[in-house]
This record gives C-alpha cells, sequence and structure tokens, in this order.
C-alpha cells in the first residue's frame, strides 16, 4: 500500500489519553480495508494500530513504529436486532445509534463512546454495566485479524477451540503452532491482563485483550440485545462505607435472584457505580454537584449511582405515581416500588436523588455528577503537572476483587495511601468490586509513592482472588506491566513471549505493549 494518499502527518497522534511523554512514529497510514491493512502490516518494520487514542495505558502512544490509524476505516456493514458487524473504526458512539435503530444495543459498553470497534476489542474494554452484561468479549462473534506477515485470518467463535492447549494456525507462511499459557486467569468479573489462557480456549479470545500485539483487527461481530429496556437512575448517598457495601450487596442478590427467576417485579440492577467522600469532596470543590443540581447532605461517606432496569415502557408520571404509593405503602409490586422501599427501610429514600424511567435530562445531570470526579482529579493532575514539576503523571489504578473482598480491599487502598501521606480519590464500578484508587499528587515525590502503593496493592488483590488489570488493559504503563508479572511470574511472562513470537517471530505489531520482547 505505498499509495501516498492514505498517508499522513503523525504530529496529531503521539500521545494518547494517558499522556506519556515522548511519543514519535516513523509515519502514519489510513488503510481503508483489510487488503491495505495486510499490505501496510507486511511493509512495515514495527506497526501500531490505533483507533480513537483514548487508552488510559499508553497502549495507543506510538514509540517510533509507523501508526495504522483506522478511522477511515469505520463503516457498518450490517444491522438487525441481534447483531452488528462494522469495521474496526467505527465508534462506540456509532454502534449505538445504529443498533437503536434496529431497536437493539450493545450492552457493555465503555463509558467513553469515542473509542473503536477495533480498540474495545484488543483492550476487552468493560463498562459500568459488567456486572449484568459481562466485558466486550462476551459480545464478539466473529473478527478478521491481520497477521504480522499479512495473513488474513477470518474466525467465528465456537468454530476454532485449542487442542491440547495449542492451536495450529495455517498462515501465509505456514503453519504456525501456539502454545496456550498455562497461568490461571483470575476469576473475576472483568481482566484485562495480557492474553487469555484455558486448555480448550476459542481462537478468538487470544486475540481479544491482546493490545495489538498479535494482530490487526480490521472487523468485528458484535452481538446485540433487543429491546433496549427502560431504566432508572438512583444517585444514594450513604452516611458509612460499611451502609454503602451492604446497600450493593442486597441489590446484587436481589438481582441475581430476578434472572433466575425472571420475575418482572424483581430488582434488576445493570450497574452500580461509587464515589468516595473525596471524590464528592472534588465534585464540589468544582461545582458539579449545583451545576447538576444535586446537593450531597452533610457527612455523607461514600455516594451510589443504581443503574435499575425495568421491564417493558414505563413512563415518568406512572413511575411517580408508584413511587407515591409506595410511600404510603399502597403500591402495586414492580422493580422501582422495591427499590424504593429498600431504601426507605434503610433510611436512604429521603436523600436518594432519582431519574425516572424516560427522564433523559435528569439521567444525564446524575450521570454528568459521576463523570465530573475523573475530569476533576485529571484536571488537577494536569495543573500539578503544569505548575510543580513536568514529571507529574497520572498514577491510578484499575483493580478488582471478588465482591465480598471489597470492604478488605478499600481499607487496603486506604492504608496504603494514607500510610506514604497521600492525597487520594476512589471511585468506579462497585458492582464489579473494579474501582479505580487515584492519586491526587503535589509533587513528583507523590507519584512515586503513588506507584509504590499501587504495586502494594496488586499483590493484595491476587491475594484476595481478584485481578489488579481490570478494564483498561497494560499498555506500555511500567506500572501496569509490573502488576502483570507479579499477577503471573516471570514464567508467565515468558509463556505471553512465547505466543507473541510464533504469531509475530521479528515482533513488529504494537512492540513493548504488555510486555517487554526481552528483559
Ligand atoms: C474519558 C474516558 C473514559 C473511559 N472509560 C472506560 C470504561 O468505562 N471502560 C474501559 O474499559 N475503558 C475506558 N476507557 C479507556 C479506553 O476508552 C478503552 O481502553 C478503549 O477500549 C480504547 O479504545 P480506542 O479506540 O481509543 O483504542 P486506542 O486507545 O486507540 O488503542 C488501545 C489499544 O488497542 C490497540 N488497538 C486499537 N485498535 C486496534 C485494532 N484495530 N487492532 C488491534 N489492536 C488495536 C492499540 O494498539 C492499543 O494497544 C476510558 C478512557 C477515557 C479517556
Amino acid at each position: 500500500m505505498a499509495d501516498e494518499r492514505l498517508r499522513g502527518d503523525v504530529t496529531a497522534f503521539l500521545e494518547d489519553a494517558a499522556h506519556y511523554p515522548g511519543g514519535h512514529a516513523t509515519g502514519i497510514v489510513f488503510p481503508r480495508g483489510t487488503r491495505d491493512v495486510a499490505d501496510a502490516v507486511a511493509e512495515a518494520a514495527a506497526i501500531l494500530p490505533i483507533g480513537a487514542q483514548s487508552s488510559l495505558t499508553g497502549g495507543a502512544t506510538p514509540m517510533g513504529e509507523q501508526i495504522l490509524a483506522t478511522s477511515k476505516m469505520s463503516r457498518i456493514l450490517e444491522v438487525s436486532s441481534a447483531h452488528i458487524k462494522v469495521e474496526a473504526g467505527a465508534t462506540v458512539a456509532a454502534i449505538q445509534d445504529h443498533l437503536a435503530a434496529a431497536n437493539a444495543w450493545f450492552p457493555p459498553a465503555p463509558t467513553f463512546t469515542g473509542a473503536c470497534a477495533g480498540g474495545i476489542l484488543a483492550t476487552n474494554a468493560a463498562g459500568a454495566a459488567t456486572f449484568k452484561y459481562g466485558s466486550t468479549r462476551d459480545w464478539v462473534e466473529a473478527l478478521t485479524v491481520v497477521l504480522a506477515d499479512g495473513t488474513i485470518l477470518d474466525i467465528e467463535r465456537g468454530t476454532r477451540k485449542a487442542v491440547d492447549g495449542r492451536f495450529t494456525i495455517e498462515t501465509d507462511s505456514g503453519p504456525v503452532i501456539v502454545q496456550v499459557p498455562s497461568y490461571a486467569m483470575p476469576d473475576v468479573a472483568k481482566r484485562s491482563a495480557g492474553y487469555y489462557a484455558r486448555p480448550d480456549m476459542d481462537l478468538i479470545d487470544l486475540f481479544i485483550g491482546s493490545e495489538g500485539t498479535l494482530g490487526v483487527v480490521t472487523g468485528v461481530t458484535f452481538r446485540a440485545l433487543s429491546p433496549r429496556p427502560a431504566s432508572a437512575l438512583a444517585l444514594i448517598p450513604c452516611r458509612s462505607e460499611t451502609e454503602a457495601i451492604a446497600l450493593v450487596a442486597t441489590l446484587r442478590n436481589a438481582s441475581r435472584e430476578t434472572w433466575r427467576t425472571a420475575d418482572p417485579a424483581g430488582i434488576d440492577t445493570a450497574a452500580i457505580e461509587h464515589m468516595d467522600r473525596r471524590s464528592i469532596e472534588i465534585l464540589h470543590e468544582d461545582g458539579a454537584d449545583a451545576r447538576n443540581h444535586v446537593a450531597f447532605p452533610a457527612g455523607t461517606a461514600l455516594a451510589l449511582l443504581v443503574q435499575l432496569e425495568i421491564p417493558g415502557s414505563v413512563s415518568a408520571a406512572e413511575a411517580y405515581s408508584e413511587i407515591e404509593r409506595a410511600l404510603a405503602r399502597d403500591a402495586p409490586d414492580t422493580p422501582l416500588v422495591r427499590l424504593c422501599t429498600i431504601l426507605s427501610d434503610a433510611g436512604l429514600l429521603d436523600v436518594t436523588e432519582l431519574a425516572l424511567p424516560g427522564d433523559v435530562r435528569r439521567a444525564e445531570q446524575l450521570i454528568a455528577v459521576r463523570e465530573a470526579v475523573p475530569t476533576g482529579v485529571n484536571q488537577r493532575v494536569g495543573v500539578a503537572k503544569l505548575t510543580i514539576d513536568q514529571r507529574i503523571q497520572k498514577t491510578a489504578a484499575d483493580m478488582i476483587v471478588p465482591f465480598d473482598r471489597f470492604a478488605e480491599m478499600m481499607a487496603v487502598y486506604r492504608a496504603g495511601f494514607e500510610s506514604r501521606g497521600l492525597d487520594y480519590a476512589v471511585w468506579g464500578h462497585i458492582s464489579d468490586g473494579n474501582v479505580h484508587p487515584n492519586v491526587i499528587p503535589r509533587s513528583r515525590a507523590d507519584v512515586e509513592a503513588g506507584k509504590d502503593a499501587i504495586l502494594e496493592f496488586g499483590k493484595e488483590v491476587a491475594r484476595l482472588g481478584g485481578c489488579p488489570l481490570a478494564e483498561h488493559g497494560v499498555g506500555r504503563s511500567p506500572v501496569k506491566q509490573a502488576l502483570l508479572r507479579q499477577l503471573y511470574g516471570q514464567a508467565g511472562i515468558e509463556q505471553m513471549r512465547a505466543v507473541k513470537r510464533a504469531l509475530d517471530p521479528a515482533g513488529k505489531l504494537a512492540p513493548g505493549v504488555i510486555f517487554q520482547l526481552a528483559d
């Protein structure tokens, strides 16, 4: 693909959302289809596929490769209420729009809807609703991937399983044998921690979550759901972390019971988000609470944002009348009424902010409050970098533990940061036990101390049966690469390197992403 029209200026593509310094590239290509990608890969000495560069790990920051941007491969190829087939550069927003026209939706979407199909597949991205719907992996039916030698592989889920712990893949360069790594992956709802590995695994799962290091994804077929259920949001200020965790446990258990029994009146929670006390202070300092017409009562220790799904279509007026009657204990048995009863029994109904089904404006405000937490923290990191020390950077973890170990893990996060005198905030997806402990650095020393704390957390997360790399991937972050090594040991890294060497002997695809090619 020597066509100069498909080449461009690299300057706008030298960093991703992790803002790693030192990005540089030999050039950039904008292929328009799988054949162009195969030609570009075959020609390049080293190549880095990118989607929207919303990576939070530096995985989409070039370090001397040719960049392969998928932005001109963004066609939606087929849509039905059951699936959608797209090119790798199609954004999550476009996928949702096209599915909405078919009265369907893609449930595991990450918060950032500008992310591309190839990017979310390559990082096994997960959204707030993993508790109910799983991560991207669970929704990939088929993909097309270009290997390092230019071979184009079409893989459909269920058609190519590992035999005796290995795959034999026919490539343009001859048959390639890939040995499936033998490490045991943590048994948690989300993992974005190097290569997927199970003895009888599906070949498609090897490429999902491989962060561009094993092949360039050019097309994906995702499963979709129809119809999109109505939902209500509840922003619940809790007086203590213990109270919040007990409420989440009640909602998780009730939801599982609803899924088991298909009770139409049952509580059906898709997602529960959480913001700790410092997160709430940040909202207040930035005026994001007032701007969105939310007032947290004094003494709020932790706020929850619950997304409750409701079968059928319920208008806001009907929902409002249900709640009024619930308060009078004269209500029909519905999911909303059951939620209100739980909140009322916990003494939390009066302080809860509700966005009823169909009340789009209120729902947007409550979501904006949650989103203002990472925005506020990132702004503080940016200001510290500008005004205190250029070497200050975002210092954050993305860890998951089984929910019944969540309280223990929160105590570990707190102790680890506080013993080092750090300012910090913790928020995330409490329904999965997945949160993002973030340092709010005031000096370069805070960044170093924060990294040290995060490595300590990684050991504890693994001990509790969790995963220190839940949804953002590993990328080029030295801390995340160290967490991966802590999780699977040097032997695990060597097994991943062997997979990489089998499929990409020259190490040309995303070199240095997930792990270094050699120590
Ligand atoms: C505001 C914000 C909110 C976010 N929220 C979430 C969230 O809720 N959940 C979550 O999981 N993540 C979240 N992220 C992180 C990020 O959006 C995800 O990692 C996303 O999957 C990256 O998609 P992308 O298209 O931007 O990929 P990029 O950042 O461009 O690339 C990410 C990695 O995938 C590889 N890659 C990209 N395209 C291809 C391809 N076609 N073939 C092979 N490899 C490829 C790249 O080489 C790189 O290693 C968030 C990020 C931001 C900035």
